[in-house]
């Protein structure tokens, strides 16, 4: 066979090819028009996974403080707006007469839980997050410093990538974290470059570094956290047991945008913010106003209504809402962050007000704008909750109490599209 009638028969066969994927394409195509001409509804119908319907929606990032219906679709926040049809959605939960809110952030927790007695770092004076998260409507926590560069990646391997709970981490400026003593007080495991290269390989968990608990007399430990920070542009995050460091240099250390937690302390190792007649120190104010973040850390000993609604009436609103959770902390007067949340909401500040801080103030302080807020497209971490209404207490860390006519509950809580909490059988079959 010549060359050329080869090639012939060869082109003939490719056209033949051609015509007939152009009749089964066509066909193919007038079958899909069909179906979709015949079946809206169906295709409509699976529009959503989720659909929580008629809540109050608090987003502070996007100023919505209104009823509106919430439609969740491949894990992401789909669509906000009104009136949004059930059909649309594969599951609907009736959200009327609840709060629908972003996801909460809390800031400050220890969750580097292990075994090691009396220690934070893998140890057992830490919690568990899923434990206590999704029952407050708690979708991220950041760690505050319990791992240091030399632990994190047991902290990673064993907590971090464990829990479905967003787990996000201040790296301690000390090697080995929340070790106890003396390792934690060993100024010379304390290097500004290791911790800032742990920081560049995990720069979607680790969000800061911490520094506190150290008991000297030196600047070193501060400078070392502080040049650390610098390294990595991240947040300072200050827990102010530093004995002897005064407060006043510390705040004039701390630039824009790090953070100071255990703001309302009122013990003998640190200067609170508040004096003895009651007003709230000029240089605390100005740290606030030149951009210095005021966390509550409440835990054990961190929050004291003395300090804290003097200040709130003298102009210091904390900006975020840590609540410090560990193992001791959430039996005492901190208990959880959403009764941190409740704890201002009975010192007279407002839903939004709070939602705010617990959300998207969170977020920013963190760096992570992608979180805290209910952003079409956002990932969809969900808080539901229930304002209950009676008499309640709420106590300090100094055994004080006040009273408050209402509390907020965790009725449902989603992380990444998914139901994790649910109260009362709010997404349940009947
Ligand atoms: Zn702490």
């Amino acid at each position: 066979m010549r060359l050329g009638s080869q090639s012939k028969i060869v082109r003939r066969n490719t056209f033949a090819k051609r015509r007939k994927g152009w009749i089964y394409g066509t066909l193919a195509a007038m079958g899909l028009c069909l179906l979709t001409f015949l079946v809206p509804d169906f295709v409509q119908a699976q529009q959503f996974d989720l659909l929580i319907k008629n809540g109050r929606v608090i987003d502070p990032k996007n100023q919505i403080d209104s009823k509106m219906d919430v439609a969740v679709k491949d894990g992401k926040i789909a669509k906000v707006g009104k009136d949004i049809p059930s059909a649309q959605a594969k599951k609907v939960i009736d959200a009327s007469g609840l709060l629908v809110t972003p996801g909460l952030i809390d800031i400050h927790t220890h969750v580097f839980v292990g075994s090691k007695p009396d220690t934070f770092a893998d140890g057992f004076s830490s919690v568990s997050p899923d434990d206590f998260t999704f029952r407050s409507g708690v979708t991220t926590v950041v760690d505050a410093g319990t791992s240091g560069w030399r632990n994190f990646s047991v902290f990673k391997d064993h907590v971090i990538d464990k829990s479905q709970t967003r787990v996000l981490a201040f790296l301690n400026i000390s090697g080995t974290g929340m070790s106890g003593n003396p390792e934690q007080q060993d100024v010379n495991d304390m290097d500004a470059h290791m911790t800032s290269l742990a920081i560049k390989k995990y720069p979607d968990i680790i969000v800061g570094v911490k520094i506190g608990h150290f008991e000297g007399t030196e600047w070193t430990p501060f400078d070392r956290a502080l040049e650390a920070a610098r390294l990595s542009d991240v947040p300072l995050f200050v827990e102010c047991h530093l004995p002897q460091l005064p407060l006043q240099e510390q705040l004039g250390k701390m630039r824009p945008g790090d953070i100071i937690t255990h703001s309302f302390e009122k013990v003998s190792e640190r200067m609170p913010v508040v004096d003895d007649q009651g007003t709230l120190r000029p240089f605390v104010l100005e740290a606030m106003n030149r951009g210095v973040l005021f966390d509550v850390g409440h835990g054990g000993f961190g929050f004291w209504f003395s300090q804290a609604m003097p200040a709130l009436k003298q102009g210091l609103a904390p900006n975020s809402f840590g609540t410090d959770l560990h193992r001791f902390s959430m039996n005492a007067g901190m208990k959880s962050m959403l009764n941190v949340m409740s704890k201002y909401l009975a010192m007279g500040m407002s839903f939004e007000d709070i939602v705010l801080r617990a959300s998207w103030n969170a977020a920013k302080s963190l760096k992570r704008t992608d979180l805290g807020q209910l952003s079409e497209g956002a990932v969809a971490d969900i808080a539901v909750l229930s304002i209950l209404n009676g008499n309640f207490g709420y106590v300090d860390a100094g055994g004080k109490k006040i009273e408050g006519k209402q509390k907020l509950e965790a009725e449902l809580t989603v992380r990444g599209g998914k139901i994790v909490w649910d109260l009362n059988g709010l997404s349940a079959e009947k």
